[in-house]
């Protein structure tokens, strides 16, 4: 079993196949990819340490180990399932780009020793590809999307294997675990976590997701980002206890889970849009070179508190409210005219939760060249969207110690306030009304 992915013994469904079909043994195999691995920032480096090592903890429970070995998986894999006799590897199939052609290689390179690759299930509740309008394209917006993943349905969650035989390799070794920067503080890992955390938001906070998900003050949203990045649950296993509970809040909650399954399926069908412009047309528009404006947006020294307290509150947990991370994004695109993949790659070097399809594609959309059908008009006001999710300033004094002291209507624009800005804290690095009109107007130019 190459676990990849689904770092999971429960409701692992190729875990599963691989136990039920392998009874003279399973290797549990982990290979650290040096093109994962390296352009991977600390938090998910860290992270990954620390899940391989909850799932190593739990398969010593059950009388196996998991096997590390570092390199590249066509060699490696071959030569894992060489060195204990193997006749098939058993994988989640991959979506994104790098790992469907990775896979590939690997599912070659066993077939030339005799060897299978065989794929059951994937990250996603629906595998991507899989929901179709009727003339069997793939969807581009996402509300229709939705409700045809809903009709497509998925299966119940499967149980953990009873029991196995485990094998072991002689030579593996630990993935290393970097040292996490001062002031950098990550969730803890591994699947027991991420069960603990989701039950607990189900008992606790579900029931007011819906009214409360945009209110990074309130912290109310499930942190499970994290947990589902790295396959220590199951959307199934998550999409399974929300049927089981009536209201607003499990069927809003429903519907983000679907966001990430769409952009999955948009990645799928355009892998070129990791990098590129999923609308091409949005390619000629003119940006401004990144520079010290790029610096200040990265360090959260903008002089807007809620961009700042996101970008600061990103360096320090390594995550980011949903509703910030629109308001920076928008930002660096529409306020300070640089491009989106600049953004992008920041994110993906701090976020624990960094995962290509949500990341290219939230950047997309807020960008104006993804899925939102109405891309050019959504430009956001840092002080308005402060005000409407963060009335009472609590999320921006949190993150940004220079307001810490401040109070009342000033705090989102600390330029408006009687004594002026505070001591330490940056004036605003732009004008938001004059340069929400030049954003418009390069939009214009472009959109036709
Ligand atoms: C510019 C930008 C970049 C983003 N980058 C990532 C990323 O790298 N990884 C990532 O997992 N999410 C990303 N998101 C989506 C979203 O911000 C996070 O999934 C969410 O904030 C995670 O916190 P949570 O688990 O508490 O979310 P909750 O509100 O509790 O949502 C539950 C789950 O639904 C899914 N979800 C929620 N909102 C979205 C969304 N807009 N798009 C896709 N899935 C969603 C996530 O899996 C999330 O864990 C990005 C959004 C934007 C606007």
């Amino acid at each position: 079993m190459w676990f990849r992915r689904d770092l999971r013994l429960a409701d692992n469904p190729a875990l599963l196949d691989a136990c039920e079909s392998g009874p003279d043994g399973v290797l549990a195999l982990f290979v650290l990819d040096p093109a994962l691995w390296e352009p991977a920032g600390v938090s998910r480096r860290w992270y990954l340490s620390r899940s391989l090592a909850a799932l190593d903890a739990s398969l010593r429970r059950r009388g196996g180990a998991l096997a590390v070995v570092h390199g590249d998986p066509v060699r490696e894999v071959v030569r894992a399932a060489r060195a204990v006799d193997a006749s098939r590897v058993h994988v989640a199939a991959d979506y994104g780009p790098y790992g469907h052609g990775r896979d590939l290689a690997v599912e070659r390179a066993l077939a030339a020793d005799g060897m299978e690759l065989v794929r059951t299930g994937s990250p996603y509740a629906v595998a991507p590809g899989r929901v179709r309008t009727r003339s069997g394209a793939p969807y581009q917006v996402f509300t229709p999307f939705s409700r045809a993943w809903a009709e497509h349905g998925w299966r119940a969650p499967v149980d953990p294997p009873e029991a196995a035989r485990w094998l072991s390799l002689p030579h593996t070794a630990a993935a290393p675990e970097p040292r996490l920067p001062d002031g950098l503080q990550l969730p803890e890992a591994g699947e027991e976590s991420a069960l603990r955390r989701w039950r607990s938001y189900l008992d606790a906070d579900l029931v007011d997701y819906d009214a409360e998900r945009d209110r990074p003050d309130l912290d109310s949203t499930s942190h499970m980002s994290v947990h589902l990045k790295w396959g220590e649950i199951h959307p199934r296993t998550m999409l399974a206890d929300l049927a089981a509970r009536p209201g607003t809040g499990p069927s809003a909650y429903r519907r983000e889970l679907a966001f990430r399954e769409f952009y999955a399926d948009v990645l799928f069908h355009r892998p070129d849009s990791a990098r590129g412009y999923l609308r091409p047309q949005l390619a000629a528009l003119e940006y401004d070179e990144p520079g010290d404006r790029l610096r200040a947006w990265q360090e959260g020294r903008t002089g807007f508190p809620l961009v700042d307290a996101g970008m600061r509150q990103l360096r320090a947990r390594g995550w980011m409210h949903n509703r910030v991370r629109m308001v920076v994004a928008s930002f660096l695109v529409k306020d300070l005219h640089i491009e989106w993949q600049h953004g992008a790659r920041h994110f993906m070097r701090w976020l624990v939760d960094g995962d290509l399809a949500s990341n290219m594609h939230g950047w997309q959309w807020v960008a104006g060249s993804g899925t939102d059908p109405a891309p050019y008009v959504r430009v956001f006001n840092p002080v308005v969207q402060g005000r409407r999710y963060d009335p009472d300033g609590t999320y921006v004094r949190r993150w940004v110690s220079e307001l810490a002291g401040l109070e009342g209507r000033c705090l989102h624009e600390p330029w408006t306030c009687p004594e002026g800005v505070p001591d330490g804290y940056p004036d605003p690095v732009v004008d938001h009304r004059s340069e929400r009109a030049e954003a418009l107007a390069r939009y214009e130019r472009v959109s036709g």
